[in-house]
């Protein structure tokens, strides 16, 4: 067999929707594990106007592709042109990943398992367990990490958000699906109290620390030692959050992790087989060597 991989009439096509797009890592992480594992499936860029979103989808369809990624500000605007969505993309209130299967196209969100996934891994924590997991911001990443902790049976979250009606929005909508899971809400104020005591984890999913900006509204010091902390945020790969809180001893890990697993998880969905194991990180890491 040849070295060249090259598409040919049977080849697959993949690929990612966003506007813009030319900044994402998805093609190079998926191309690296598809081409290690010499799968006939290649992964595209497609930049799609939010004018042009319904004209896309039914490209999609006509052309038979067989899945795609989802990035902004497309993850909810999709919603109305899929067939079906799946439970996460329910719970989620967004797609990140579009599978095609005989012309129907089912929306999933891979983000939230990703996160969890991605915090047994590298901090060895399973959300199943009697603390409180602290979810800083409750924006479109919040919504599927709460979703997906409660899957994961998690006892309670407290979401601590700015704007305090986005945060007891996400606290209904996984409230009444997963009544297993109590959910807590709090703005920046001091409301949280004595559960900041029982803290087993805190995730960052507000945009801040892309800037280098830290978390205000979080004083680590009130939070117990044996906590772990973990950032969605990956570029800088150290934010403040996460600096401050290796300072203190606590275990740490930024969101590269949740990038890789929740790619990981879309590229079992398309092809049906796992990726080859460390193929994605490897792509992304070299990417962000120093
Ligand atoms: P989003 O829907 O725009 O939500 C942004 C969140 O940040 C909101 O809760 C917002 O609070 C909060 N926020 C923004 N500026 C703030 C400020 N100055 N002070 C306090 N809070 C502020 O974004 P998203 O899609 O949820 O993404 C959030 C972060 O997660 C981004 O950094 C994104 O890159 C990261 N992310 C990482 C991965 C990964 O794979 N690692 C995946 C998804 C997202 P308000 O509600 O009050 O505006």
């Amino acid at each position: 067999m040849s070295d060249i991989r090259q598409p040919g009439g049977k080849s697959r096509i993949l690929g990612i929707i966003g506007y813009p797009v030319e900044h994402s890592l998805s093609p190079l992480m998926h191309n690296a594990a598809l081409s290690e594992a010499r799968l006939d499936y290649w992964y595209l860029p497609f930049a799609v106007h939010p004018d042009r979103l319904g004209e896309a989808i039914a490209g999609v369809r006509a052309l038979g592709i067989t899945g795609f990624s989802v990035t902004i500000p497309h993850k909810v605007a999709v919603i109305p042109f899929l067939d079906q969505l799946d439970e996460t993309a329910e719970a989620a209130g967004a797609v990140n990943t579009v599978v095609n299967r005989d012309g129907r196209l089912i929306g999933y969100n891979t983000d939230g398992d990703g996160l969890v996934r991605s915090l047994a891994d590298e901090l060895g924590f399973n959300c199943a367990n009697p603390g409180t997991i602290i979810i800083a911001g409750a924006g479109g990443a919040a919504r599927g990490a709460v979703a997906a902790f409660c899957r994961s049976g998690a006892s309670r979250i407290a979401i601590i958000n700015r704007s305090r009606e986005k945060a007891e929005a996400i606290a209904e909508i996984c409230g009444s699906r997963y009544p297993g899971t109590a959910i807590l809400v709090a703005g920046h104020g001091r409301e949280l109290g004595p559960c900041l005591k029982e803290a087993t984890l805190l995730v960052n999913s507000t945009s801040l620390g892309m800037q280098g900006e830290p978390l205000p509204f979080l004083n680590l010091e009130e939070l117990p030692r044996s906590m772990a902390v973990y950032d969605m945020v990956y570029a800088p790969p150290v934010t403040p959050l996460l600096r401050e809180a290796a300072a203190r001893g606590l275990k740490v890990a930024n969101g590269l992790g949740m990038l890789v697993a929740q790619g990981e998880i879309a590229y079992r969905i398309w092809t049906g087989f796992p990726p080859p194991a460390g193929a994605m990180r490897k792509a992304i890491s070299e990417t962000f060597a120093p």
